[in-house]
């Protein structure tokens, strides 16, 4: 048996930490990549996984991954992510919650959590009742920062687009770019209504034909079929349903020179960057595109820490800058030869301290 700290996945993470309480039945996962920026945000994922070691595996891409989007986003934190292995049945008690609250606690401050798949806003209270190093909580007042990530997600999209059609096409405004949008809920459904009001051509498109036609009637926009969507020749193809849905199949079919949108994990495996790039693609790294949510979520929590009131003018500021990093991303990689996806990954290595 290969020991699981000399595996690629691993990289170097700071803590790994397994947590059984047998009184509540809970099994998870904390895995700290890195806490160089500041503590280690990162959602808790609850999910069923048939064999453990999936489990373990998860905990720690995704918690490398939160490593680099918070670094890349300017924030003053590091990454980390909890993964609760949910029994077949997928039960889940306030018992278990109460535990796992009480692990993070005992982290003192290392790990801040905050929601994932499986786990909602409620989930999260309840954990917030044992520790007080959870984000992303309910918010209260106007003018507020916190709450709901996907409208911040998607204005942070829907600005890195704009950036990319100016890299690429050498536009200043979107009005009459025609965008194949994959996904219209509340990432792919936001973005849509901020490119409409510019006057952008869109084509929608959703597994659930109703949501993506009832959108499509309200913007104007088209609509195209969640098989045909990856091939509707455009200016911009926009995922934000799923992941890996850039595999050599759909790269082949792509007839778009850009590719920006929320959808975490979309390149199916490491090379397929380069892939986009030999096609003449231009590729918004998925974590630095999709960051705005984790802006909002990271402040709201900041400022609770220090006894201030959140400030969603300062969320819309840092989420202005995202832009920024893309264009030093694509201006890298054209300078180096290497794909946007690889360069990102070593801009953010270095500001972890791993350059
Ligand atoms: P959501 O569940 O609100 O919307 C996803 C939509 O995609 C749904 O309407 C679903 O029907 C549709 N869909 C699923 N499979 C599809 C397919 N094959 N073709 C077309 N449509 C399909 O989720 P969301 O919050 O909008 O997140 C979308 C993506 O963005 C996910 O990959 C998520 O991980 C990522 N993301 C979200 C946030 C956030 O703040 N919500 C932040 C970062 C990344």
């Amino acid at each position: 048996m290969t020991a699981f700290w000399t595996e690629s996945d691993f990289d170097d993470h700071e803590l790994v930490q397994l947590v059984r309480d047998r009184q509540s039945g809970l099994i998870a996962i904390i895995a700290l990549h890195s806490t160089h920026l500041g503590p280690a945000a990162g959602g808790t994922r609850f999910w069923h996984y048939a064999e453990p070691g999936e489990a373990m595996r998860d905990a720690l891409r995704l918690s490398r991954g939160m490593s680099y989007k918070n670094a890349m986003a300017g924030l003053p934190m590091g990454g980390g992510k909890a993964v609760i292995l949910a029994p077949a049945d997928k039960s889940k008690t306030p018992q278990m919650l109460a535990a796992f609250g009480d692990a993070v606690e005992a982290l003192g401050g290392q790990y801040v959590t905050a929601e994932d798949v499986g786990i909602g806003e409620g989930d999260m209270v309840a954990v917030s009742r044992r520790t007080e190093y959870v984000s992303g909580l309910p918010v209260s007042g106007e003018g507020a920062a916190g709450g709901d990530p996907g409208p911040f997600t998607a204005m942070g999209i829907y600005h890195g687009i704009r950036a990319a059609v100016r890299y690429k096409l050498g536009k200043d405004s979107v009005e009459g770019v025609h965008i194949a949008i994959q996904g219209t809920g509340s990432v792919g459904g936001g973005v849509a209504r901020l490119l409409a009001k510019d006057g952008a051509r869109l084509t929608l498109s959703d597994i659930n034909e109703s949501r993506a036609a009832a959108l499509a009637e309200e913007l104007g926009a088209a609509t195209a079929s969640s098989d045909a969507i990856m091939g509707v020749s455009c200016d911009v193809f926009s995922p934000n349903a799923l992941g890996a849905i850039l595999d050599d199949q759909g790269i082949a079919r792509l007839d778009t020179p850009i590719v920006a949108g929320g959808a975490n994990n979309q390149l199916a495996r490491a090379h397929h960057g380069k892939v986009l790039a030999e096609r003449g693609i231009l590729y918004a790294p998925d974590y630095v595109i999709n960051a705005g949510g984790i802006i909002s979520v990271a402040l709201e929590y900041l400022a609770r820490r220090n006894g201030e009131p959140s400030d969603i003018n300062e969320v819309r500021k840092r989420i202005g800058h995202i832009p920024e990093r893309l264009e030093e991303v694509w201006r890298k990689s054209d300078a180096s030869g290497e794909s946007p996806d690889v360069v990102a990954d070593r801009m953010a290595q270095e500001l972890i301290g791993r350059g």
